[in-house]
C-alpha cells in the first residue's frame, strides 16, 4: 500500500519509515495507488479526509484532524474576469496549509515522535503547531524576525516554541536544518507527507465541479507545496480514469522574488537562486526553493506557465478581493493579480485563496 521513492537514487521504502529524505540526503516522494471509490466518498462528512482511499492509509487513532477541508468553490471577479474561488484561507489555521499539516502530524503521530521542527515565514509554521497541539506532540517553529506579528502570535498560542532568525528566510531554513539533525523535520518544502495532504485540493475542487477537471488552475508558488500537491492530485485523478486531462497549471510568483518565474523566462532548465528584495507577498518570498526542479517539471507538464507580479498589482487584487468581501492576504492576492493578466475567455478557472487576511491586517495597514 504505497511506499516512499528517491527520485535520484530509485530507493523504495516502507511508508512507515522514521525519515523525510533519502538515505543520500535526498527528495523524498510518495507512491501510491489512488482509488476514488465516489458513491463512498459522498457519503463521507465534507473534508479532505474523505478520500482515504487515496490518502497514504493510516488508523482511524492516528489520523490528527480538526474536520477540515472540503471548503467553499464559489464564483468571484477580479479586475473583471470571473473564476472560481477555492476559499483556502478559510481553515482551522487560516491557510491552506492545514491540509499538509493535518496528514504530516497524523504520520508523526505514527510513528510516535514526540517533538518536530520546521521553518516558516509564518503560515506553515502556524499549521504544524496547531496540527501539534491536536496531537499533543512538541515543537519548534523557527521563523525570520521580521514575520507579521499576527502569525508569531498565533504560533506562540498554539503553545510551540518560536525561534526568530535574524536575516532572511534562508537563514532560517539553515537554523531549522541544524536542529533537524537532532528532530524530526516536519518541513513542508522537504517532508514528502505535507504533499500527500496539500493534493486533497485537486480531489475537492474536481468533486465540486461534478467530477470534471478545471482547465486552469492559478497557485501562488514560492516552496510550491500547494502547486505540488494540486499536481499530485489531479494526476492521481487522471490515473484513475476520473479525469482525462490535466489542467493547465500556473504558478504565480512575487516578482521581487521569483527565481522560478526567472528561469522560466530564460528557457533553462537551471533555477538561480533569487537575490530576495522584500515583498508583501512575504508567504510566496522563497529564493531557492527545495523543490524547484519539481515545480518546473509539474508546469511544463501541463502546457502551464510562470508569471511573476509586481507588489503593486498585488496590492491592488489584494484591495479589490477584500472589498468584494473575500479577506485574504497579500500572498493570496498574487494569484489573483496573475488572474487579471489572464485573458482565455471561457475557459474554467480556479484560484484557491491560500490565506486569512487577518494573518497580515497589522503590518500592512488598511
Ligand atoms: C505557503 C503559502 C503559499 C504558497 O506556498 P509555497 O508552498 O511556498 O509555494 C501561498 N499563499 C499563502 C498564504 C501561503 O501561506
Amino acid at each position: 500500500m504505497g511506499c516512499l521513492y528517491c527520485q535520484t537514487t530509485g530507493e523504495r521504502l516502507p511508508l512507515d519509515t522514521p525519515i523525510w529524505r533519502s538515505s543520500t540526503g535526498g527528495l523524498l516522494d510518495i507512491e501510491l495507488n489512488a482509488a476514488f471509490p465516489r458513491g463512498e466518498i459522498a457519503r463521507r462528512p465534507p473534508g479532505m479526509w474523505r478520500y482515504r482511499e487515496a490518502l497514504p492509509p493510516f488508523d482511524d487513532a492516528d489520523v490528527v484532524t480538526f474536520g477540515e477541508g472540503f471548503t467553499p468553490l464559489v464564483r468571484g471577479a477580479v479586475g473583471g474576469r470571473s473564476a472560481w474561488l477555492k476559499l483556502d484561507y478559510l481553515f482551522p489555521s487560516g491557510s491552506y496549509k492545514d491540509r499538509g499539516a493535518s496528514v504530516l502530524v497524523s504520520q508523526a503521530r505514527r510513528l510516535g515522535i514526540r517533538r518536530v521542527v520546521e521553518d516558516s515565514s509564518g503560515n506553515a509554521g502556524a499549521a504544524i503547531a496547531a496540527y501539534c497541539a491536536r496531537a499533543g506532540i512538541a515543537c519548534d517553529i523557527y521563523v525570520p524576525a521580521a514575520t507579521a506579528p499576527a502569525k508569531v502570535a498565533q504560533i506562540r498560542a498554539y503553545g510551540a516554541g518560536v525561534i526568530g532568525v535574524a536575516g532572511d528566510r534562508a537563514a532560517t531554513a539553515a537554523a531549522a536544518w541544524d536542529a533537524a539533525q537532532r528532530e524530526y523535520y516536519a518541513s513542508h518544502a522537504w517532508n514528502p507527507f505535507f504533499l500527500q495532504g496539500t493534493k486533497t485540493i485537486a480531489f475537492e475542487i474536481v468533486e465540486q465541479l461534478g467530477w470534471r477537471a478545471p482547465d486552469v488552475v492559478i497557485i501562488p508558488v514560492g516552496n510550491g507545496t500547494l502547486l505540488l500537491g494540486a499536481y499530485i492530485g489531479f494526476r492521481e485523478l487522471r490515473d484513475a480514469g476520473v479525469i482525462d486531462a490535466l489542467p493547465r497549471l500556473i504558478g504565480v510568483q512575487a516578482a521581487a522574488c521569483a527565481p522560478l518565474h526567472a528561469a522560466w523566462q530564460s528557457g533553462r532548465d537551471q533555477i538561480e537562486p533569487a537575490g530576495a528584495r522584500p515583498t508583501i507577498a512575504e508567504g510566496i518570498a522563497i529564493a531557492n526553493p527545495v523543490r524547484g526542479g519539481q515545480c518546473f517539471g509539474a508546469v511544463r507538464a501541463t502546457n502551464g506557465e510562470f508569471v511573476a507580479v509586481t507588489d503593486e498589482e498585488i496590492d491592488a487584487a489584494r484591495r479589490e478581493a477584500q472589498a468584494a468581501g473575500f479577506f485574504i492576504e497579500p500572498s493570496s492576492a498574487a494569484a489573483l493579480a496573475a488572474l487579471r493578466q489572464w485573458e482565455v475567455p471561457g475557459d474554467t478557472i480556479v484560484v484557491p485563496l491560500t490565506g486569512h487576511g487577518l494573518k497580515a491586517a497589522l503590518p500592512h495597514g488598511f
